[in-house]
């Protein structure tokens, strides 16, 4: 099994989204690797830190033949419906079976939201709840439909959230 994670506030879930107390686990149970690793923890900006290093290794590990396909297309059901309601389709194909584009979905976590996380369709529900709940805290997750890839993007915060532009 692979196992990268060295940070700080996801150690107890391995490569999985969660925090200490768990209560991040669930739907988004993607593969975030490590974020401190390699310098990347937070080069971005304000409130916000990319995952794009940790993925581009899972990646990596992936074309040498070091994780399978079983290891990395592992997206939940509820992750994968999710993504097909509420993503926002990109441009980018996927990694892993190169025959689809990725799909992001925003989940957003914090006081007063349930602990599995809301689901967010159009940014300004990230920027109209970023305004209302200045504790949340929001995760971008790229899916691909056709192989179940799934990978943190993004972290960032409701400050962060709020800056964003309204589309
Ligand atoms: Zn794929």
């Amino acid at each position: 099994m692979y196992r990268t994670d060295t940070s700080e506030c996801h150690k107890s879930s391995g490569s999985r989204l969660s925090r200490e107390s768990g209560s991040l686990s669930y739907p988004v149970e993607v593969r975030i690797g490590s974020p401190s690793f390699a310098g990347g923890r937070a080069p971005t900006g304000l409130g916000q830190v990319e995952y794009r290093l940790a993925r581009d290794s899972v990646v990596r590990d992936f074309h040498k033949g070091r994780l399978s396909r079983i290891d990395v297309c592992d997206a939940q059901r509820e992750l994968l419906r999710v993504a097909e309601h509420l993503g926002h389709e990109t441009e980018i194909d996927c990694p892993i079976c190169e025959e689809a584009h990725l799909v992001h979905v925003t989940f957003a976590f914090g006081p007063g939201l349930p602990p599995s996380g809301r689901a967010l369709g159009h940014n300004r529900e990230i920027v109209g709840l970023a305004r209302a709940n200045p504790d949340a805290s929001f995760y971008i997750v790229e899916v691909c439909r056709q192989c179940s890839w799934n990978h943190l993007v993004r972290m960032f915060t409701a400050a962060a959230a709020r800056r964003r532009p309204l589309s």
